[in-house]
């Protein structure tokens, strides 16, 4: 049989099995539910694809990151040269480069292609070197990692073989000078291997190097390398709305279904395609800062549970006519056929996906940081994912932790999560002359205090002294009294999206009957609920931290710090503050200004600030193990300043702990932004002293 009816015939086959398998995982991702958002801005995700996924733009930026950006890009490169030998070998030399870009192009590309073979070999040994004697933490040598790698080692072998024996068969002692623009091949013609050995050489590369192009082509879905297909669509698909950052999407509660996510197929298919595109790099879990500290939470491994679970699921899943429900709940599905009952069956005898192959308490471990999903190079969102699961288990199965079920009550009877009486909310201003805003309609901000400001000691503080500057600033503000409620944050990602409505329906009816347009709030978590997840109550506001707001103040001369500080003062970046709400640049202005020079950084700093420890609610919850907090105040702690400051009341109370906890409130005080500003104006009460002596 000629050579090129089996090439035809290897390629269609290889290629058919490929297509097959492709739109399996397409079908299987497809159960999952419609993709709420849309995808416009396509030439920005062409130039997302181009940067991210073309340029390793995420990658590039990491340290050491050469080797996987040399093979990356080597890849692509190789890739070309392979479409040129598939092409030749299905069509015959017509579709050869020389003939179609000219014998000028072809040879300088080939040149760089054996160049980039070349580079390729040389970093996979390195990186055997580097994964078998070095060893570096999270990425071990896997079956599957060394199967690929040898692949494609020796796809650039069979490549100088192919050109260099070819070139020595047809041309002898020419060979070498004929394909110099070809240096590594050109030195394998010059072996001496020419005549009939040489041409049985260069087949046996040919078919070898075909062979493993075909394999690996079918290889890739069933691999860790299945991000190579799943990458480029999820870049491409990103949410590109800045604003949508962190937001967590309203649930129509009338619809059980829509009671989170217990099963796969209840993630929408966007959510299901981002476990494709995961490449096992770790980034995910080595900022982890659950992970980190010991607890039984990796986002890698959650990611690769739920691309399991699709993969497995979906599989019995596609055996099922659509109308069939396998769940069994819908009234009005299409009655199963024998078949379809046995699979029924089979689906019912699988583990559950929550708390079966992802474990309750791995759930719960979750600070919702967001470090993962910023650390993660193909933008794939774990923290939306395991607040969905939170909320299934808590509004579908009634499981949490008791200290959970505590603060729901707490949040329902007093609306605040301590549970203290809702007639305290204002205990905290005693002796304080307060504009509320039911006699003050007219007042251009309404500040909103916070569950924390109003019944946390240290965060009661922290009120003051930003009321304080407000007042020497001269602001027109008022606050809502008893009438204000938690916004229902911790409610939200702890997983009772009921109970979060509820308070936030009450909170919009409230603001909206005064018509506030204009809010400020020191507490990071406020923030984000109102500016972000508001508006889908029909509550729109112009929602400012007290950051911002403060930072123009000092910004427009209406404060005007002294420099009286004579303190070290590093600044701990606030989870719901910076990576969710892209605020880093504003509290640093504000410490440079009042205390005449720039926050010392810690080495986790702004986008890759590690977590406190107290968000998704985990400010009421029992940790065990290595506390986070701890980890983060000995970072703080280990820059020498004197100060530690924070923007969040959570924050500050996690490392005033933390401080505690290295027996270290002697030397280190923790302050608010706020405090470092009423500190730097002389403004004295309740502030900056007695958080000193709190500290
Ligand atoms: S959100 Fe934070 S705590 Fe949760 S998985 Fe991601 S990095 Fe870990
Ligand atoms: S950072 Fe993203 S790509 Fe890397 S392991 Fe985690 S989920 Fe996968």
């Amino acid at each position: 049989m000629p050579k090129q009816y089996i090439v035809i015939a290897l390629v269609v086959l290889s290629f058919a099995f490929f297509l097959w398998t492709v739109q399996r995982f397409i079908r299987v991702m497809k159960k999952g539910r419609p993709f709420p958002g849309s995808f416009g801005e396509k030439g920005a995700r062409f130039g997302d694809v181009l940067l991210y996924f073309f340029m390793q733009r995420s990658v590039a930026r990491e340290p050491l990151s050469w080797h996987h950006l040399l093979i990356f890009w080597g890849f692509l490169v190789i890739t070309v040269g392979t479409a040129e030998i598939l092409a030749t070998g299905v069509f015959g030399s017509a579709l050869s480069y020389s003939n179609l870009f000219g014998s000028g192009i072809d040879r300088a590309f080939k040149a760089v292609l054996d160049v980039t073979n070349g580079v390729v070999l040389l970093i996979i040994c390195y990186s055997f070197f580097r994964r078998i004697v070095i060893r570096p933490r999270l990425i071990p040598l896997s079956t599957d990692a060394t199967l690929i790698l040898s692949m494609i080692a020796f796809l650039c072998i069979s490549h100088f073989g192919m050109h260099g024996f070819e070139a020595a068969a047809a041309l002898g002692s020419q060979a070498p000078q004929a394909i110099g623009h070809m240096p590594i091949s050109a030195w394998v013609a010059g072996l001496g291997v020419g005549g009939s050995t040489g041409h049985t050489l260069a087949e046996a590369n040919y078919w070898i190097h075909l062979v493993i192009v075909l394999f690996f082509l079918n290889y890739i879905p069933y691999s860790k390398h299945i991000h190579l297909l799943g990458a480029l669509p999820n870049i491409a698909l990103r949410g590109r709305d800045k604003r949508a950052v962190g937001m967590l999407p309203k649930l129509d509660l009338e619809d059980e279904n829509d009671w989170g996510v217990g099963r796969y197929e209840q993630f929408h298919w966007k959510s299901l395609l981002d476990t494709y595109a995961c490449t096992e790099c770790a980034r995910c879990s080595n900022n982890c800062p659950a992970n980190l500290t010991d607890k039984p939470l990796s986002p890698m491994k959650l990611i690769h549970d739920v691309r399991d679970e699709m993969l497995e699921r979906g599989k019995l899943l596609l055996k099922l006519r659509d109308g069939v429900d396998p769940t069994g709940e819908n009234e009005n599905a299409t009655e199963p056929n024998d078949a379809e009952k046995v699979v029924i069956e089979e689906l019912g005898k699988m583990e559950p996906l929550v708390g079966g192959r992802i474990k309750d308490e791995t759930l719960w471990a979750c600070t919702t940081c967001g470090a993962c999903e910023n650390a993660c190079p193909v933008f794939i969102e774990h923290p939306l994912k395991i607040i969905q699961m939170r909320t299934h288990l808590v509004l579908s199965e009634g499981r949490m932790p008791a200290e959970l079920a505590r603060m729901f009550r707490g949040m329902e009877n007093n609306q605040n999560p301590w549970g203290i009486g809702a007639d305290q909310r204002m205990a905290w201003a005693e002796g304080r002359e307060l504009p509320l805003l039911s006699d003050n309609k007219d007042a251009e901000y309404l500040v909103w205090i916070g569950c924390a400001g109003a019944f946390d000691d240290r965060a009661q503080k922290v009120t003051h002294a930003w009321l304080d500057l407000l007042d020497q600033a001269g602001v027109k503000y008022a606050v809502l009294g008893d009438e204000e409620s938690c916004t229902g944050d911790a409610a939200r990602r702890a997983g009772n999206e009921f109970l979060f409505q509820m308070l936030a329906e009450q909170n919009v009816e409230t603001l909206n009957g005064y018509g506030v347009k204009k809010i400020l709030t020191s507490c990071p978590h406020c923030f984000h609920s109102l500016s972000k997840e508001y508006p889908a109550f029909g509550g729109n506001y112009e929602v400012q931290h007290h950051s911002q707001f403060l930072q123009q103040l000092v910004a427009t001369g209406q404060l005007k710090p002294q420099r009286n500080s004579a303190k070290a003062i590093t600044f701990h970046d606030p989870c719901y503050l910076g990576r969710w709400n892209d605020e880093f640049d504003a509290p640093r202005e504000l410490l440079h200004r009042a205390s005449g020079s720039a926050p010392i950084e810690m080495e986790r700093t702004r986008g890759k600030s590690f977590c406190c420890g107290a968000g998704g609610a985990q400010m009421w919850m029992e940790e065990e193990g290595p506390r986070v907090n701890v980890n983060r105040t000995t970072e703080a702690v280990n820059t020498g300043a004197e100060t530690i400051a924070t923007a969040c009341p959570f924050c500050n109370i996690m490392i005033t702990d933390g401080v505690k906890s290295l027996d270290k409130d002697e030397d280190v005080r923790v302050l608010d932004i706020a405090e470092v500003l009423a500190e730097s104006l002389g403004i004295q009460r309740a502030t900056a002293k007695e958080a000193e002596a709190t500290n």
